[in-house]
């Protein structure tokens, strides 16, 4: 059977491996498996979360609310802006899909960093499109301006803090380099871990209303995936002004989020302490891993996020090193698949980290 052709040199996107799988193949017990692979809240969600989400099962039987009226509300309150700059996709990775969808077609250009999330290629070339990408291992917005001149892309894609490696851009530069973008390019602003970067350094912080404000051609990504501790229940959202959302929505299944996670979205962000506790933890946790790895002479990328990369040395390999984690029953990604001899470890808590080391010691 054929298929269609754009689908072709695509590559399946490779999702941390979950625990039950780890279970199933090393035979460890799921209490001696430690997940430090997808960059998840270690800490869950807020209390508040799992009392309200009991409230559901009732509410089972019947289609969600296809207007998300109340997480919309609480995502406008939050970000001071109104309810029709703002689409709510199952995971921000939804969002990524209309963008590339309603913006890209065959011969289509978008652009990206060297190093980024995969999900914005596979995405690029569902619908046939070039991907141009620069050559720095961080986001150099000089080098992403000349590209941008060179080939006019229908979509730039800016993650920042950038996944896999950390390293945030300086909303300043950020803005400026927006500015110079005409109109008709689409700039994402991928903020998955901007809650980290905001709370780490001032100068990384980029507000989505402030983007609102400035530019017309601007669509920001927030998750409940990482900071919120709510990865299970798949909730993302897009933000830009009411015409971009407007050709997004177009693309949108019905009901495309369930009762459950709208709820317990909504209920997540009223517990800011609960957040802001978990991040400082994250913060206070990575600075253990930067003395590890000064100790063990490993280069570690700065991050604005709530996982660190390690890059190893040239008599150490990442693959290696991580399959025999794996045995051990510690899971964290292989970053070999990105040309890199790193791997990528999500701040645990501090038991958790504490058995990364000491099997990490174990290994090398
Ligand atoms: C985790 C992540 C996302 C999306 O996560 P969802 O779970 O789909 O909301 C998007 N971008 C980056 C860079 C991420 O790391």
């Amino acid at each position: 059977m054929k298929f269609n052709k754009h689908l072709e040199d695509i590559k399946t996107y490779e999702a941390g491996k979950p625990i039950e799988l780890v279970v199933r193949e090393y035979g460890i017990d799921a209490k001696d498996i430690v997940k430090l692979a997808s960059n998840e809240n270690p800490y869950g969600c807020s209390p508040l979360v799992k009392n309200s989400v009991s409230d559901i099962v009732s509410k089972m039987a019947l289609y969600p609310d296809d207007s998300m009226f109340k997480l919309k509300a609480a995502l406008s309150a939050h970000y001071e802006i109104q309810d029709e700059n703002i689409i709510i996709g199952s995971g921000s990775d939804q969002v990524i899909e209309f963008a590339v969808h309603a913006k890209a077609s065959l011969g289509s250009k978008i652009l990206m960093n060297s190093i980024t999330f995969a999900m914005y290629e596979i995405y690029a070339k569902h619908v046939g499109a070039q991907v141009i990408r620069t050559s720095a291992q961080e986001h150099d917005l000089n080098e992403f301006y000349k590209l941008y001149l060179e080939h006019k892309p229908e979509i730039i894609f800016l993650c920042t803090p950038n996944n896999p490696t950390g390293d945030a851009i300086d909303a300043k530069e950020l803005f400026d380099f927006i500015s110079k973008i005409d109109n008709d390019t689409l700039v994402v602003v991928d903020g998955a871990y901007m809650e980290y970067s905001a709370y780490k350094d001032e100068n990384k912080k980029v507000q989505p209303r402030e983007l609102l404000e400035k530019f017309d051609n601007v669509l920001y990504l927030g998750t409940f995936s990482k900071a919120y501790g709510l990865g299970g229940m798949r909730v993302g959202y897009g933000i830009s002004n009411s015409k971009i959302i407007k050709e997004l929505y177009k693309l949108r299944p019905p009901f495309n989020i369930t009762t459950l996670s709208l709820e317990a979205a909504t209920v997540a962000l009223r517990d800011k302490e609960f957040v802001n506790k978990c991040i400082a933890s994250n913060f206070e946790q990575m600075k253990r891993y930067e003395e590890f790895a000064k100790e063990q002479k490993i280069d570690i990328i700065k991050s604005y996020t709530n996982f660190v990369t390690l890059c190893l040395n040239d008599s150490q390999n990442s693959s290696h090193l991580s399959r025999e984690l794996l045995k051990k029953g510690m899971i964290v990604r292989d970053l070999s698949s990105y040309n890199m001899n790193a791997i990528r470890v999500t701040i645990g808590t501090k038991e958790q980290n504490s058995r990364f080391f000491e099997l990490f010691l174990e290994i090398i």
